[in-house]
């Protein structure tokens, strides 16, 4: 088995100086913009097409941000919602029943009829947030924060 005895650090190559420069848009304000329903990119709230409540926009009009970024990427959307759902209304539901402060009848209907409206009505939420959270965790990857892509460069660095 071969030991590395020491650990070089590699300088860039002439004219690439290491990109050390501050993010335009920091992690607080993706997070504002996140839980505003904004554009984590330039902030304009326009992640929902106009005049609907549930049809994204596949990019932002404004900055060109692709928000439906790939297949699949709002699949943690609907895990959130459902956990949401779960923790935030279903389970007080229960406990309310468990300690009798419902009926079996009231606690069924009132579950059932929750289970189907608050998603509706996070739903919108559900998708600016973990929009927010893909990029708190890689704010690098927003275009405002990396620059101009080089000809044949990925957009996900
Ligand atoms: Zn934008």
């Amino acid at each position: 088995m071969p030991v590395i005895r020491e650990v070089r650090v590699i300088p860039p190559p002439p004219g690439e100086a290491p990109d050390q420069s501050p993010m335009k848009v920091s992690k607080t304000l993706i997070v504002t913009r996140g839980l505003t329903h904004r554009c984590p990119n330039c902030g304009a709230k326009k992640l929902f097409k106009e005049g609907t409540l549930f049809r994204l926009n596949a990019a932002c009009p404004d900055c060109g941000l692709l928000i439906e970024r790939d297949e699949g990427f709002f699949l943690g959307s609907m895990t959130l919602n459902y956990g949401v759902t779960i923790l935030g209304v279903l389970l007080p539901i229960l406990i309310l029943y468990l300690v009798g402060a419902f009926s079996g009848v009231v606690a069924a209907v009132l579950a059932g009829v929750s289970a189907i409206i608050f998603p509706m009505v996070f739903y919108r939420a559900s998708r600016s947030w973990w929009l927010m959270s893909y990029y708190f965790f890689l704010p690098k990857h927003l275009p405002a924060n990396r620059g101009e892509l080089a000809p044949g460069q990925d957009e996900n660095i």
